[in-house]
């Protein structure tokens, strides 16, 4: 029966799917209290380096299989895996109304279809134009620290939600860039979550993904509870082109994808170091952000809560 469940886990690319988790409901009842075990024995295991990490997430995503569905973000259960339960669903903050035409910050008061924000009218980011589904708060600040650990197929989903409202951004022949991970960063957490988005949203899109085009090449410390001046300066000179790259992205509209935008500084770093090696143009599409352009007190309030949350994911 194992060799059968891991078939159907392949055959879907890695995603549950939906026939075979219907089929598979009366068996994953009986399996329910030997997957159980299973989790626990996973959370036992040493978590360093990329190939235990990615055998640890295979395996993770098999025993999801033999789990009956729970919502993605509290674990409550539901009919349809990937998806959330009533009360996550009606908590998720939708960006809605009057925004920023460039940087996509919700505005106060719609006096026009159109408008920039104040920031940008003082300072312009370098990226053309920024659109999130959702600000970085309650179940979607929750999908984006469970991406970051562990759970990547929430990358799917993820992608789904960006690309609806991003209508006319991800198509053939438009380049998407992940934002990247310094590769010591990369080697403890075994992925970029920036790259599993840009990936699930090609697929979506049949746009092209560069997944190594746009290197870091500083390792900068945790950028938590600092200003916006201060995150510029953390990572001013910290990404460049890729040798060769250039030619490639000369002329080209770019698509600059992450997980969420907080002060901006990271993707205005990124959008410069695209610009100079010749792209037309950067847009920025991201899964959460915050709803302030200047989110001093936001970010050091979340900063304290995601220290508890990393306990309790890293629990989870
Ligand atoms: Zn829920
Ligand atoms: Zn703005």
């Amino acid at each position: 029966m194992l060799e059968e469940l891991a078939t159907a886990y392949d055959q879907a690319g890695g995603a549950v799917p939906r026939a075979a988790a219907g089929r598979l409901a009366e068996r994953a009842k009986i399996l329910h209290l030997a997957a159980v075990g299973f989790h626990a024995s996973l959370a036992g295991m040493a978590t360093a380096g990329r190939i235990v990490e990615g055998a640890r997430a295979g395996m993770r995503g098999f025993a999801d299989l033999l789990m009956p569905p729970g919502c993605m973000t509290c674990g409550e259960p539901v009919s349809t895996p990937h998806s959330f339960c009533g009360d996550c669903w009606g908590a998720l903050p939708a960006v809605s109304g009057a925004r920023c035409r460039q940087c996509g910050v919700p505005l106060p008061v719609a006096w026009q279809a159109e408008s920039h924000c104040l920031g940008c009218l003082k300072d312009p980011p370098p990226f053309a134009r920024a659109t999130a589904p959702f600000l970085y708060d309650g179940p979607a600040r929750q999908m984006v620290l469970r991406l970051k650990h562990g759970r990547e197929s929430w990358a799917g989903p993820m992608a789904a939600a960006m690309h609806r409202v991003a209508p006319g951004w991800v198509e053939p022949g438009r380049l998407l860039v992940p934002v990247p991970l310094h590769r010591w960063r990369l080697a403890t957490r075994g992925y970029n979550q920036a790259l599993l988005l840009a990936r699930a949203l090609a697929r979506l899109g049949g746009a092209e993904v560069a997944p190594d085009w746009l290197l870091r090449v500083k390792h900068t410390p945790s950028t938590r509870g600092l200003t916006r001046a201060q995150r510029l300066r953390n990572v001013s000179g910290a990404f460049r082109v890729r040798e060769g790259a250039g030619g490639q992205l000369k002329g080209r509209r770019v698509v600059l994808v992450d997980d969420v935008l907080t002060t901006g500084a990271t993707a205005s770093a990124c959008a410069k170091a695209l610009l100079r090696a010749g792209a037309e143009a950067v847009d920025l599409l991201t899964y959460a952000r915050v709803a302030a352009t200047d989110a001093t007190p936001y970010l050091e309030r979340i900063a304290s809560e995601e220290a508890t949350n990393q306990h309790v994911i890293a629990q989870d």
